[in-house]
């Protein structure tokens, strides 16, 4: 794609207004709009971004047997009433009346939606586990929405629900999901550590926020770092492994404030050990057993003849929030260069030719050699525009492609001027490059 032809409208300098680098650089490169407090219309760069990560997250649903449906983003207040969260969800609730005075609202989250989707279908313990999930808009009428899409009040989440028929089997089911969040994260190269939270309005008891470090980050996190060098291979969804999984976890302490005790800490974690620290809560997931299916009549047969009332709980990843939470983790915001993971970057790669009115020939030189980065599934951003070299390596090194091609005048025969963003320069041919660049991406 030529620059010159693409909507990514950059400012010279940061946004005044944002506080945190991923709302500056978001801003400045023209990923998202601000549409009016919280609320943000995505253009083409974010759009981008944000439209890879949600594939991942899709993927890594779909590896454990999760099932994508799409449930409505308005709601009706009936079901919200049938589980008591009418009242109780408070202000974050959007309300609305329909023409017939009806009250609707815009779903703040989905267990009542999915609960009467299930309760309304399913019958049988055979039909069990169900592993069900959306991605889709949500609103909550933040009070203090801030820090750009990382704390919007529209924001675009992926939320799972599981539906079991013991509390043992829904363990499974959370465990499934522990390691699906695992390998997202993972995948978006983002180091994300569970931690044991507290359950909030969604209820239950068993809880687990994945949070990467930031010290923009609104969480405070209480943990043995040695948390931070566990890692998960497990490629099989067997029960027992992926309940050790979850122990080698939970054998560090590693909580959010609501769950912190000092006395505990000090105890189980030795003082080299111990971290407090700030970060970005991007996914949590909850057990909750009977409270909404009780409360709705969501049951099934049982093998006796008895019924009994589904086992649940649910799962989110904040998709919208992520491309901030990328941009926290990888933005040198001191030397302004962003450089994406190649599995969500907006861009692989930048042709960067030096160009004046009288001489293009560095323009067709990047065009052919886009032609090639074509044939090898490679997407390639051409800077076409004639301003200085400074500049423009100022400007690809905002929009963060990972990788670079600077074609000077003097770029002749095989071999290129190739860098990876930030990197020391390298004289390669193009068919070297091809090869990094598909390696890399093959390693996703
Ligand atoms: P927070 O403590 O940040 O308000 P939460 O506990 O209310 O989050 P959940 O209900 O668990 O959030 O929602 C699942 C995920 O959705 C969160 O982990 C987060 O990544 C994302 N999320 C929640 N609220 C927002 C928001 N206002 N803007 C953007 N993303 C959000
Ligand atoms: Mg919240």
């Amino acid at each position: 794609m030529l620059l010159s032809k693409l909507f990514i409208p950059i400012l010279k300098n940061n946004p005044s207004e944002a506080k945190i680098k991923s709302h500056q650089l978001m801003l400045r490169v023209g990923m998202i709009k601000q549409a009016s407090a919280g609320i943000y219309s995505w253009l083409p760069l974010g759009f981008k971004v944000m439209k890879k990560i949600e594939e991942i997250v899709r993927q890594e649903q779909n590896k454990i047997g999760a099932q994508e449906i799409l449930m409505p983003t308005i709601q009706s207040s009936e079901i919200w009433k049938e589980s008591g969260r009418y009242e109780d969800y408070g202000e974050e609730m959007l309300r609305i009346k329909d023409r017939q005075n009806r009250e609707m609202l815009y779903g703040p989250t989905n267990e009542e939606q999915v609960t009467e989707i299930f309760r309304s279908s399913l019958k049988s313990y055979k039909s069990l586990p169900q592993l069900l999930y959306h991605i889709q808009w949500k609103f909550r009428d933040e009070i203090r929405p801030r820090f750009g899409i990382m704390r919007g009040r529209e924001f675009y989440m992926k939320d799972a629900y599981s539906f079991d028929i013991s509390d043992d089997e829904a363990f499974y089911s959370y465990n499934k999901f522990f390691l699906s969040y695992l390998r997202t994260f993972k995948r978006l190269s983002l180091t994300a550590i569970p931690m044991a939270a507290d359950t909030g309005p969604i209820g239950g008891n068993l809880s687990h926020e994945f949070i990467i470090l930031a010290d923009t980050g609104e969480s405070k996190i209480f943990t043995d770092k040695r948390v931070f060098d566990l890692n998960s291979n497990e490629t099989e969804l067997e029960k027992n492994s992926l309940q050790q999984m979850r122990k080698k976890y939970e054998q560090y302490y590693s909580v959010t404030d609501e769950k912190f005790n000092k006395e505990e800490f000090e105890k189980v974690v030795s003082e080299e050990n111990r971290l407090i620290t700030k970060g970005i809560e991007v996914g949590h997931i909850f057990y909750f057993g009977d409270k909404y299916s009780k409360a709705m009549g969501a049951s099934v047969d049982l093998p006796g003849g008895k019924k009994d009332f589904v086992k649940m709980g649910s799962y989110g990843i904040g998709v919208s929030r992520l491309v901030g939470a990328i941009i926290e983790a990888k933005y040198d915001d001191k030397n302004e260069i962003m450089k994406w993971p190649l599995s969500v970057a907006p861009y692989d790669i930048a042709l960067i030719p030096m160009i004046n009115k009288n001489d293009t020939s560095a323009l067709d030189k990047a065009i052919n050699i886009n032609k090639e980065l074509i044939k090898n599934n490679i997407d390639a951003i051409i800077d076409d525009t004639e301003e200085n070299f400074s500049s423009k390596i100022k400007k690809m090194n905002l929009i963060g492609t990972p990788y670079q091609i600077i074609i000077g005048k003097k770029t002749d025969g095989d071999l290129l001027e190739f860098k990876e963003t930030g990197k020391e320069t390298q004289n390669i041919s193009l068919t070297k490059i091809v090869e990094i660049i598909k390696k890399q991406k093959n390693s996703n």
